[in-house]
């Protein structure tokens, strides 16, 4: 277990309680959520380590969640190809190029990096679950590493790095913070997605909110504390987006680990009236997207 004695982003000693959270979606075992009073930053407090981590991935669920079936299947896929062709058209006008040298870390199923593959730009993945990297060179043909090679990788050479929902997952981001530095080229920018904890639906479901997804996810930051991050791992945030279609798959999930019967209309009809709340203000939505620069 690791246990932060102190705020893993500005180091204060007044770090208490915030939430008790269920793994509803494997174990079923219990984590604490801690706040820092300093910094507001929210963390998974004894969470597992590098090596016991493993269990908690144990499922070919959390590499894909394509095997879902029926209705919910069909639109999780449609709302992806969405979402796929929006991070295309939004890494084009961010970078403004029409192709460059793209590294997506935490790649999982290869789905987005086929897209960018397609439309002609030249491609690296870094994934840590091997039947996902296995996945990505049979399906789609794609160069996908373990973890350990991303040192590897030669300084300065990526127009675009791209963190789909992967930073929250990390036992140290402000390595990969480092690495990014490292690796992005004079001008290249990183974007990265994640859970916003200040967001509408996770003030709304509070510990059945499906994004703290303990212990997977060990930071829980919002628009604030990332922006804290970033300063202290020595990136600026050059702007900052909302992901508009993951609240109705939050929301739902949210609904179901709130054991709701109907919770796929009421994920739906909740989704819709988070989203139109968030039209006014972007940093209540469910995920953010941040612009990062060295
Ligand atoms: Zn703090």
């Amino acid at each position: 277990m690791v246990h932060h004695g102190t705020c893993p982003i500005c180091d204060s000693g007044n770090i208490s309680h915030y939430l008790r959270c269920r793994d509803h979606f494997l174990t079923g075992e219990d984590f604490n959520l801690e706040k820092c009073s300093s910094c507001g930053f929210i963390f998974t407090q004894d969470h597992p380590d590098e090596e016991n981590s493993g269990k908690y991935y144990e499922s070919d669920k959390y590499a894909s969640h394509n095997d879902n079936k029926g209705i919910s299947g069909i639109l999780y896929n449609l709302s992806r190809e969405i979402m796929l062709r929006k991070k295309l058209r939004l890494i084009r006008k961010i970078t403004g190029l029409r192709t460059g040298r793209l590294l997506d870390i935490g790649s999982g199923s290869g789905h987005f990096l086929s897209v960018m593959k397609n439309s002609g730009w030249d491609t690296t993945g870094i994934e840590i679950n091997e039947k996902a990297r296995k996945r990505s060179v049979e399906k789609f043909g794609l160069k996908v590493l373990e973890p350990g090679l991303l040192n590897a990788l030669e300084q300065e050479s990526f127009d675009c790095i791209t963190l789909w929902h992967v930073l929250e997952h990390f036992q140290d981001p402000f390595k990969y913070a480092s690495e990014i530095k490292r690796l992005l080229r004079p001008g290249g920018i990183c974007i990265a997605a994640m859970p916003n904890s200040s967001s509408c639906d996770a003030l709304h479901f509070g510990p059945f909110w499906a994004a703290y997804d303990v212990p997977r996810h060990l930071w829980h930051f919002n628009s604030d504390t990332f922006i804290k991050f970033s300063a202290k791992a020595g990136l600026k945030i050059t702007g900052i987006h909302s992901l508009p279609l993951d609240i109705f798959y939050i929301s739902m999930l949210s609904e179901k680990y709130k054991a709701s019967k109907t919770h796929f209309i009421s994920g739906i009809l909740k989704g819709g009236l988070f989203s139109f709340r968030t039209l006014f203000n972007k940093y209540k939505s469910s995920s953010l997207v941040y612009l990062l620069r060295k």
